[in-house]
């Protein structure tokens, strides 16, 4: 057994044929509305890619527990110009996990993340295919081009989040990166080789390697309804890919630590030097009390911290799946037959 993985088979010196193919993953949660019109730009898509780079595309619906129309409107898309495959998550398993499942099913080489609210243009793909086929990249990912509609509040966690995440990392996570990515043959079978239940799919993308490209873009508007991502959800898919990625948090710690450790030397020295030049040796109660909150607090805090990757800990040691497939059809554009297996995922 060797303790690294070969994907270089995928590819041939950086150039990977296009014959492998192209998988684009969307995964839907309460998507039903906006699903056939974004359906049809994916078409066009195809359409061009085939024309331009004789790529072969097919499109993989992940239905992340919905519980509107999404499911029965992506069965009766039709499989024009790409194959369409609809994964059904037995339940809302969020985000990361719809990716997960659909990076499993993905049967063609290179392999395309896009949401399922039209937020991610379909036109622009044509440029990140363009990356990866002409120009020989690995990562193709996209990162908003600027913040200037959020507030300051929002832009200022984001900072910090990233150097707290990136701190003393030798692969960083870029910053304002989307899971708008493409990813080539090789780069995807990387990904699909990291054993962790915990996902941070942003973080895995970048750690991976490879030759990454940075794409610019404006994010459109949702084509309906409001995002699943409130400050609840961004918080605690921050908490868990902070946790995942970095020390950070722990070493706060231990600098906190050395912070008071050292304030409260230099404090005893000013007691001590008080006592013996002017004599005076007041019994000092807020001091002793801020002191003691200010421990009490710090302790707590990092307990918590601890907490979280103790947490972590567990869910990777009983190892569950990371979803279960209710129903799965694949519509191939040629014979466009379906068939509906009863499949879970291992
Ligand atoms: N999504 C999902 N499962 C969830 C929440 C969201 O599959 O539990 C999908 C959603 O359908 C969309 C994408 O993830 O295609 C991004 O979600 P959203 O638009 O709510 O987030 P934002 O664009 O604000 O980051
Ligand atoms: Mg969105």
């Amino acid at each position: 057994m060797t303790s690294g993985v070969d994907v270089s088979n995928l590819s041939d010196g950086g150039r990977i044929p296009a014959s492998a193919g192209l998988s684009i993953v969307v995964p839907a949660f309460n998507e039903g509305a906006g699903l056939e019109p974004l359906h049809a730009r994916l078409c066009n898509l195809a359409a061009t890619l085939k024309q331009r780079y004789g790529l072969t595309c097919e499109v993989v619906y992940v239905d992340d527990g919905s519980t509107d129309t999404t499911l029965s409107v992506a069965r009766n898309l039709a499989a024009n110009a790409l194959d369409v495959q609809v994964v059904s998550l037995s339940r809302n398993f969020g985000k990361e996990a719809a990716l997960m499942a659909g990076l499993d099913h993905a049967r063609r080489g290179a392999v395309l993340f896009m949401d399922g609210d039209g937020q991610h243009a379909p036109e622009l793909v044509e440029k990140l295919v363009g990356h990866w086929i002409d120009d020989g990249y690995d990562v193709v990912y996209t990162a908003k081009a600027h913040r200037d509609n959020e507030s300051f509040l929002r832009r200022l966690s984001v900072r910090t989040f990233y150097s707290l995440i990136n701190w003393g990392s030798r692969q960083k996570i870029p910053e304002d990166a989307g899971d708008f990515r493409l990813l080539s043959p090789r780069a995807a079978a990387a990904l699909r080789q990291l054993p962790e239940r915990n996902r941070f799919f942003k973080g895995l993308a970048s750690w991976i390697g490879f030759r990454q490209i940075r794409v610019d873009y404006e994010p459109e508007a949702r084509a309906h309804g409001v995002t699943t991502f409130n400050i609840s959800r961004l918080l605690g898919l921050s908490i868990e890919g902070l946790t995942s990625f970095s020390v950070a948090p722990l070493r706060v710690a231990s600098l906190l630590g050395l912070l008071l450790a050292f304030v409260a030397f230099l404090f005893g020295l000013s007691i001590l030097w008080e006592t013996v030049v002017s004599g005076k040796s007041v019994p000092g109660y807020p001091s002793l009390v801020v002191g003691l909150m200010t421990l009490g607090g710090v302790q707590l805090i990092m307990i918590g911290v601890m907490g979280e990757y103790i947490g972590k800990i567990l869910s990777e040691i009983k190892a569950r799946p990371i979803y279960f497939v209710a129903e799965h059809s694949v519509k191939t554009a040629e014979t466009a037959v379906a068939k509906t297996p009863q499949t879970v995922a291992e």
